[in-house]
């Protein structure tokens, strides 16, 4: 099943949106112009079967395109009229809502299904001058302390196929939803290039943020657009591949315009035959392991998966937000000064010429692996991440990430820069 999906009752005005197997946005007619509006999340097995039966077209319910749909509400000008407010949640807690667990709260919090939602929250902080921070898995944050202000929880959920050729498709999906799942349902579907992205927890709509990436594919790799919503103005506008400006673990919304867009949705192409990218060794040892000889993309996802499984900390056992800094790029005569004193440095050329460190590397032969200091400390398999070993505070963690930022330059000249967001309230 594709969501969304559209029904009407037939012979009455009242449309259906079916945007999850749980998630269905109503609209009633109310007097001859407007529209009464009630979001429905069916928690519950009457309403889930409602929303079953809705699907099967059961009852007086028919199915109709987007289109049809479109024509209906325009039919009905007038402004529309909620019938709820998104609810919000006072004293929010981060602990168990952001990977690293660090104990710290937010004044309030709400959880957003749709633009309106999320005009509606801008409203709200907006009038009241409260700072807002907006937020999906919350696998990519670390609270330095208490947040003054709002939360916005990006839940806007759908998958929409946009155009298909037979080979490649263009699908746009939610904001909020789950990248694994999101990868994991296009695997599925045959539709193919997310495979070595895998696993990377988070959220769609984060996911351009910082144009994430793994075993040598990125999102921008796959992206066509995607549409935000301006934090000042509650402007729609959509942004295509170069408006981006993406880079290595970054793009314009960690850069010039940070903080001042809320993402709703991100549309991606996808390809049937999308080349496979198993040049790395530990995807091929995994291959030989799984014994596949002639891997298909779904065998590939597989392999990233063990890999992950194996090398990674489980956020729900261990508190992180995995790689906590960013690989150094230097310019050639930067990186030869290093390499002159470091001959064993380990380093991967780049296409323009510059040269990317490991930054793993450095951490471990600056003797940070498996450092461990009150509640918080770096991994003993993965000198790259910094974790909580529980009850550390995003002080602690932060400060822990100075002493080997600073201990890194001295040792090799190189600055490290966090590749994790620095929330300071
Ligand atoms: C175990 C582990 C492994 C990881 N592995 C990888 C990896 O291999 N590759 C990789 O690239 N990353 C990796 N990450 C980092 C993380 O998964 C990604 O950065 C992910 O995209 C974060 O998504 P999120 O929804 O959790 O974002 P959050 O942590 O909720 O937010 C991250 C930033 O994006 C902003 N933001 C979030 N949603 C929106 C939105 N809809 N609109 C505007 N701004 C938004 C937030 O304000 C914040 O600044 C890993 C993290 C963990 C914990």
């Amino acid at each position: 099943m594709i969501f969304p999906c559209f029904r009407k009752l037939i012979g009455v005005d009242t449309l259906y949106a079916i945007e999850g197997p749980r998630h269905v946005i109503e609209w009633q007619p109310l007097g001859d112009s407007k529209w009464l509006i009630h979001k429905h999340y069916a928690s519950d097995y009457p309403r889930y079967q409602w929303v079953s039966e809705l699907l099967a077209e059961a009852g007086h319910a028919e199915a109709i395109s987007k289109e049809e749909w479109q024509a209906c509400l325009a039919r009905r000008s007038g402004e529309d009229e909620r019938s709820s407010l998104p609810r919000v949640l006072k004293n929010w807690s981060f602990a168990a809502n952001t990977t690293f667990g660090v104990d710290a709260m937010a004044t309030r919090a709400v959880e957003v299904q749709s633009d309106a939602d999320v005009r509606w929250v801008l409203k709200q902080t907006r009038e009241a001058g409260l700072p807002l921070l907006v937020l999906g898995g919350g696998s990519n944050v670390l609270l330095h302390g208490d947040w003054n202000g709002w939360v916005l929880k990006m839940a806007i959920e759908g998958m929409e196929v946009l155009s298909d050729d037979g080979r490649e498709l263009d699908v746009v999906v939610g904001a909020g939803e789950g990248w694994h799942k999101w990868v994991m349902q296009a695997l599925e579907n045959g539709w193919n290039g997310l495979e070595n992205m895998a696993l990377i927890p988070g959220s769609v709509g984060a996911s351009p943020m910082q144009n994430i990436g793994a075993y040598g594919v990125e999102v921008k790799d796959r992206f066509l657009w995607l549409e935000a919503i301006h934090q000042e103005t509650g402007a729609l506008e959509r942004f295509d591949f170069a408006r981006c400006e993406f880079g290595y673990r970054d793009s314009i919304f960690k850069q010039a315009e940070r903080d001042r867009w809320v993402i709703v949705r991100v549309a991606f192409r996808l390809d049937r035959k999308a080349p496979l990218h198993t040049a790395y060794g530990a995807i091929q040892h995994e291959l030989q392991e799984l014994k596949v000889d002639v891997p298909s993309h779904r065998d590939v996802a597989e392999a990233v998966m063990r890999i992950r499984r194996s090398k990674l900390p489980d956020p729900n056992v261990l508190g992180n937000a995995g790689s906590f800094f960013k690989n150094p790029i230097l310019d050639p005569e930067e990186f030869n000064q290093v390499q002159k004193r470091h001959p064993q440095v380990v380093h991967y050329s780049l296409e323009d010429g510059r040269f990317k460190l490991a930054a793993g590397w450095l951490i471990d032969q600056a003797g940070w692996k498996g450092h461990r200091r009150k509640g918080c400390g770096v991994h003993d398999l993965q000198a790259l991440v910094l974790v909580n070993y529980g009850g550390a505070t995003g002080s602690e963690i932060w400060a822990l990430a100075q002493d080997i930022i600073n201990d890194v330059q001295e040792k090799f000249g190189v600055q490290l820069e966090p590749e994790v967001n620095q929330i300071r309230g």
